[in-house]
């Protein structure tokens, strides 16, 4: 848990989110600002910062992040019309929140 992290804020329960799905060790919740008709966020419990700082001590904690998001894809029914996962990694990717998250994105056109 970091205070100053947003999603440990959410995960804490300082901050609502619009939770989609939720197990031992992750959480998912609607983006805010969504880019797609579906856009869920899938985030470890756990405080962690980046692909590139994990090691096989992190194997599975990173797994069940992808198990959670194949539970949001069923769930939020875009496995027909098909999904993106995305991780963006550091601020020239685009990213801005630095707890790692999956985005999964679709129900609608989503251009690469
Ligand atoms: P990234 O740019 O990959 O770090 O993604 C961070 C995402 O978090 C952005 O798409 C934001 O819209 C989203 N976000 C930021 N704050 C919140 C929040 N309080 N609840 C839900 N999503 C959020
Ligand atoms: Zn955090």
């Amino acid at each position: 848990m970091s205070d100053d992290c947003i999603f440990c804020r959410i995960i804490a329960g300082d901050i609502p989110c619009s939770k989609v799905y939720e197990d031992d060790q992750v959480l998912a919740f609607n983006d805010i600002n969504p880019k797609a008709p579906v856009h869920v966020l899938v985030v470890p419990k756990v405080h962690f910062d980046r692909l590139h700082e994990s090691d096989e001590t992190h194997a599975e904690m990173l797994g069940r992040i992808l198990v959670g998001v194949g539970k949001v894809a069923s769930k939020t029914e875009v496995t027909g019309p098909g999904y993106r996962v995305q991780f963006n990694q550091e601020r020239g990717a685009g990213q801005e929140v630095f707890h790692l998250h999956a985005h999964v994105t679709g129900g609608g056109p989503i251009p690469k």
